[in-house]
């Protein structure tokens, strides 16, 4: 069975038996990938803690055929430790862990789809902005290299210079007047700024933002998500639920 190696985030773990656990990793070179850590789950398991989402590890796996095997694992950055300690950022990485893992296939090389996520998870773990600004810059992001770039300025349809104050899902984004098709939003022109502030990595821009902005941005940007990913993003929920409360 060939043997491998390379750089990997936990995306999720699920119990398998009495002490053993399923990783979903996304790794660097090969895309998303499934392996059993064995014996994790016991309490001398040299492994287990390195094994938890949202960790960074390079990791060394034996190919099987529905599933590899973990032979080696050693911590390259405990970003799952330091986000577990913050539930803001804990509910965040969540669900940036969750739509990484909707947004790749199985065996699949995403390299841009993993170094956005490292990004996200980096910047979580290092608390350099709010978690929910830098959720909303990863959703955006990822969704851009998965093919759904949103326009926040342009209209989405005929491309007309903006700023428009129409925004809709379904044309793609923001809409002039001529395109704007009826139950637009009309976000604050604020909002989309902050919103491409965030697509473009402008973090100066972003920071700056009001709590309205960023209110009205996330709701946004939730809608955009759920409208191209089936089912929707479940962990969601829980940010959503902190946003407002
Ligand atoms: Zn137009």
């Amino acid at each position: 069975m060939p043997l491998y190696r390379d750089e990997a985030i936990v995306l999720r773990t699920h119990k398998l038996g009495e002490a053993d656990r399923i990783v979903t990793l996304l790794t660097r070179r090969l895309g998303k990938v499934r392996a059993v850590g064995k014996g994790v789950r016991r309490t001398k398991s040299r492994f287990g803690s390195r094994l938890e989402p949202a960790m960074h590890v390079d990791i060394q796996c034996y190919e099987g055929r529905s599933l590899d095997t973990v032979t080696q694992v050693e911590t390259l950055d405990p970003w799952g430790d330091a986000i577990s300690r913050d539930y803001p950022s804990y509910t965040a990485a969540t669900a940036v862990l969750e739509t990484c893992d909707r947004l790749t296939e199985e065996r699949e090389p995403a390299l841009q789809q993993y170094l956005l996520l490292a990004g996200a998870l980096r910047s979580l773990a290092g608390k350099e902005h709010d978690p929910n600004l830098v959720l909303d810059a990863y959703l955006l992001r990822a969704l851009a290299v998965a093919g759904w770039a949103p326009s926040f300025s342009d209209c989405a349809k005929c491309g007309a210079p903006g700023p428009h104050n129409a925004f809709n899902i379904a044309a793609g984004g923001a809409v002039c007047p001529v395109c704007r098709p009826p139950g637009s939003a009309a976000p604050a022109l604020a909002t989309l700024r902050l919103l491409a502030a965030l697509l473009s990595g402008d973090w100066t821009l972003a920071d700056a933002s009001d709590l309205r902005a960023r209110r009205e941005g996330s709701g946004l940007v939730t809608a955009f998500l759920q409208w191209h990913l089936e089912r929707g993003v479940r962990s969601l929920r829980h940010v959503e639920r902190i946003a407002q409360g």
